[in-house]
């Protein structure tokens, strides 16, 4: 059994503690956030790897992991179909896997308000450094395991020079509740994934649990993600510029969008979305926005210290494989201290194997994401097409249909 230490406890840090906990480690979590972390994120696209890897984390007993939807719908700007595709899918969400995965794991491994500011690793541990709500503490460690987001301290710390590329694109983000939705829309839109694509745009969405998690019908909420260009530099300041005139670059929280922001993004949906989306985009009671960025790390591995999930790889949420990647980083982790113990050669076989899928999802997301970036000349992709087929498929479903093979090395 060894001492491991994660740092970082969302999605990504839960999942890799689970895992090591069940395999008999001794597993600590140190979460920055006190309190809550309940209502942070939104809709999640499950695929069939993060459903083994929940099982593996001792989670997933046949629980309802959200709504399954029957397929998807792709409208045009006057709310007719254009498209239809028969493609299930489990639609959860960020909370719904939080409440499970905290759940699964024993209170005293998830300690919250533990901030961490460095890392000292020697050939045979980890010391980490930080503090517990002001008080400074340390933590000793075989292994430590950098879960800890886009902005890692931790790999801050080891890869000063990588740091996340602005995609020149921003995502407005919601969930509407089903209560507020016309018949029409509730026809037309809401049982599907649904896609409308609007010149150098595109919005996204589908059904979710609503408030307490609920699946029932009535109950339930639309959650949607539109994609929108905003150039770096004033533009993007303005966006991400809350209504007190303070600054958010990382993104805004949903009460702090200014409602300027709001208005305009809601006229703009009436005049450039289907009916139904326009709709969805007007009733949302608390839009919020995020940046989206591209990250990829050449080195996963550092002597006892592994990064993993978003800390190592952030691909655009347009393959939907955020949280699916980490739960591949947490497996492969957890085979690699199976076969070669809690040691640095663990850690080099981890990356030998996570390495080629993290730089394949953003390679992929970017390629998806590369018309809303303008990088890709009007016309030589069928945009809406090429979004309802490859948008956040299931790989080891569809993968074999995706267009993105043959263009690899483009
Ligand atoms: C618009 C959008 C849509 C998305 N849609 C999907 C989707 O459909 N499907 C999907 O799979 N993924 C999706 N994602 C991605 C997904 O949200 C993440 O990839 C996923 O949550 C994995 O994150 P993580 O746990 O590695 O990091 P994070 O979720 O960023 O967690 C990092 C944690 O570390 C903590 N932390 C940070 N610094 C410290 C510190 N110094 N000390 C202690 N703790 C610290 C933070 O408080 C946080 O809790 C989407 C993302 C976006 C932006």
């Amino acid at each position: 059994m060894a001492r491991i230490l994660v740092v970082g406890g969302s999605l990504g840090g839960l999942l890799a503690a689970n895992m090591l906990w069940r395999d008999g480690h001794d597993v600590q979590v140190l979460e920055k956030v006190r309190g809550s972390m309940n209502g942070r994120g939104a809709g999640i696209v499950s695929h069939d790897a993060l459903t083994a890897a929940l099982e593996r984390a001792g989670v997933n007993d046949g629980t309802n992991l959200g709504v399954e939807v029957p397929g998807r719908v792709l409208l045009d700007p006057d709310g007719s179909t254009h498209t239809q595709l028969p493609m299930p899918q489990v639609l959860t969400s960020w909370s719904r896997l939080y409440a499970l995965l905290r759940h699964a794991l024993p209170p005293e491994r998830y300690l919250q308000g533990a901030s961490v500011s460095g890392v000292d690793a020697t050939a045979r541990g980890v010391t980490v450094h930080g503090q517990v709500d002001g008080v400074a503490e340390a933590w000793s460690a075989d292994l430590l395991v950098a879960s800890d987001g886009i902005r890692s301290t931790v790999r801050q710390q080891l890869l000063p020079d990588v740091q996340p590329r602005y995609a020149g694109y921003v995502a407005w983000r919601g969930v509407c509740d089903e209560a507020l939705l016309s018949r029409h829309t509730m026809e037309t839109l809401f049982p599907y994934f649904g896609f409308c694509v609007p010149e150098g745009e595109q919005i996204i969405g589908y059904p979710v649990a609503g408030a307490d998690r609920d699946t029932a019908v009535g109950h339930r909420a639309y959650n949607f993600v539109w994609y929108r260009p905003a150039a770096a530099g004033a533009a993007l300041k303005s966006l991400m510029t809350d209504a007190d005139g303070q600054h958010h670059p990382l993104g805004i929280a949903p009460n702090k969008v200014s409602w300027r922001q709001v208005a305009r993004m809601r006229e703009d949906g009436r005049v450039l979305l289907a009916p139904q989306w326009a709709q969805v985009v007007q009733k949302t009671a608390l839009p919020f926005l995020q940046p989206i960025y591209d990250l990829a790390c050449d080195q996963l591995a550092h002597g006892r210290v592994a990064v993993m999930g978003d800390a190592a790889f952030v691909a655009r949420p347009h393959i939907g494989m955020g949280v699916t990647k980490a739960a591949q980083d947490a497996a492969a982790l957890c085979d690699a201290i199976r076969e070669h113990g809690a040691t640095a050669d663990a850690l080099l076989a981890f990356e030998a194997s996570c390495l080629p899928r993290g730089r394949s999802a953003v390679a992929r997301a970017r390629w998806l994401g590369a018309a809303l970036e303008g990088v890709v000349e009007a016309g030589s992709v069928d945009r809406p097409q090429q979004a309802i087929a490859e948008t956040a498929i299931d790989l080891g479903r569809y993968g074999h249909l995706s267009g993105f093979k043959d263009r690899m090395t483009a």
